[in-house]
């Protein structure tokens, strides 16, 4: 171990307890934190981030970071500390081009910008938040050009959530998957569909609870490694490989809510248990490509959740444990996790139609930065969107362009990364089926661990190491293409509907 090396060491780690610490109050107060405990934890969370923000930061680790990306120094690294030292040269170097006081106005602006959407969505009325986002979308420009001069601004933005991504390569597949998905919608959304209000009624939220848990460890979810909880909002939260921990939220009139959004999550988290124990304590050590790590909580609940022989080894199970289900069918279950109707909310879309809620607020990100259209002006687009791929009108801004807070804090850029989740999706599954056999075979003989083994050996084993591009080179050995997906959705969806 070099000097420089054994210096930096020490930074890291303790960059690390800090950013556990960080990590654990924000869990907590999702999780746990009583309404008027909230803001003793929020101060004790800004004291330990701007404490972290300092020793990241600081010129000492900044030396160090340089030193170690040296040749003779570099070479000697394990993959894992090779791509730490890489990162955090590139993101300081950035950083530190951002001045001070430009920093500290955004920050302020974000912080009123979520306060304002916030108050806009509950009113219902986007003139509110309007400011705020052409603020945020100044904002985000400038500190572009402070870190990246001269570069695209979006096709920046896009790189900073999916790395290596720009919009020439996403324009292609998103326009393959439209051309496609659009017919097949409409062709969907125009077929006799099934009777939803057959599940109306009351579903025991301790009994989800247990529902959760079987699906979890049925996945290949390890409880040793891993914990559920309750919040708001469904989300994964990974401390290491040993110590991930899942959220789900339980609706009283919902049984299928729950039990999605466990798949979902568990998927992100069976991702970063199986890690690579060697990258443990480095950057690599979950995945930080957003459109690959989606595509992992996509696959499971997608591909695999909302396939019939997901159910078959497990349906009885369920209903014991959810009584409320015996009065239902396997059939007629399945049927319902896969009705594709023409809906206002994003996070509530079935699979085929959120590929139009993404597609719509990819083209008006690109509107926003490539043709400047201002934010007085978006919820009109927003809406004509709406009308023109789904054929519905939201009725006001909170179910049409207010819905969402990725906007508000300034994350544009981000909601590509969901269907490139699905897209790689398409492809994941051709290649897994390439090497094991269809996956309904599996699937119905209860053998999904078979599939999760697939996973964590192609693609979870290696956190953050291969770029997105690589991954898919890799597992699939073919450029990213649409296809696939749109080929998945037509079989499907065809004998379903019968189209
Ligand atoms: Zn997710």
């Amino acid at each position: 171990m070099s000097p420089a090396f054994e210096k930096f060491k020490a930074y890291l780690d303790k960059l690390n307890h800090y950013s556990r610490v960080i990590n654990l109050l924000s869990w907590d107060m999702y999780t746990t934190t009583p309404k008027l405990g909230f803001d003793g934890m929020a101060a004790t969370d800004t004291y330990f981030s701007t404490e972290y923000f300092a020793l990241y930061t600081s010129d000492e680790f900044y030396e160090l970071v340089k030193t170690l990306n040296e040749p003779e120094e570099y070479e000697q690294l394990t993959p894992g500390y090779q791509f730490t030292v890489r990162k955090y040269k590139k993101n300081l170097e950035k950083d530190r081009k951002i001045p001070k006081d430009f920093y500290e106005r955004f920050t302020a602006a974000r912080n009123e910008s979520q306060r304002a959407w916030t108050e806009a969505k509950n009113a219902a009325d986007f003139s509110i938040f309007a400011p705020h986002l052409e603020k945020m979308i100044e904002y985000t420009k400038q500190q572009l050009a402070y870190t990246d001069p001269g570069k695209d601004v979006y096709d920046t933005l896009l790189g900073l959530y999916e790395e290596g991504m720009d919009s020439t390569t996403i324009d292609k597949v998103f326009e393959e998957l439209k051309e496609g998905l659009l017919p097949l919608t409409r062709k969907i959304l125009s077929a006799p569909q099934p009777d939803s209000s057959i599940f109306k009624g009351y579903y025991d939220p301790d009994a989800q609870k247990k529902v959760e848990k079987l699906l979890l460890s049925y996945m290949g979810f390890s409880f040793d490694a891993g914990v559920t909880a309750e919040s708001e909002h469904p989300f994964t939260d990974g401390f290491s490989r040993y110590d991930v921990r899942v959220t789900n939220h339980f609706y009283e009139d919902n049984p299928f809510s729950s039990m999605f959004s466990a798949i979902h999550e568990g998927g992100h988290a069976i991702f970063e248990q199986n890690v690579d124990p060697a990258l443990t304590g480095t950057a690599a050590d979950d995945c930080c490509y957003m459109g690959v790590h989606e595509s992992q909580s996509r696959f499971y609940e997608n591909i695999l959740g909302r396939n019939r022989n997901f159910w078959i080894p497990i349906y009885n199970k369920v209903q014991e444990l959810l009584p409320e289900l015996k009065r239902f069918s396997l059939d007629e279950f399945i049927r319902e996790c896969n009705h594709i109707q023409a809906s206002f909310i994003r996070t509530e879309a079935d699979e085929v139609t959120y590929c139009m809620h993404i597609l719509i607020r990819y083209e008006i990100e690109q509107a926003i930065f490539r043709d400047h259209v201002p934010a007085s002006e978006l919820p009109a687009l927003w809406n004509q969107k709406y009308q023109e791929y789904l054929g519905i009108t939201p009725a006001n801004d909170a179910e049409g362009i207010l819905q969402d807070m990725h906007w508000s804090d300034g994350s544009f850029g981000y909601f590509p990364t969901y269907l490139l989740g699905s897209i790689y999706d398409g492809m994941f599954l051709e290649a897994l089926e390439k090497d094991l056999g269809s996956v309904d075979d599996i699937l119905a003989a209860g053998e999904i661990r078979k599939i999760t083994r697939w996973l964590n050996e192609n693609i979870h084993w290696y956190g953050s190491l291969r770029l997105p591009k690589e991954v898919i080179e890799k597992v699939c050995q073919k450029e990213l293409s649409a296809k696939p997906l749109l080929n998945y959705f037509e079989d499907k969806y065809s004998k379903i509907y019968q189209l």
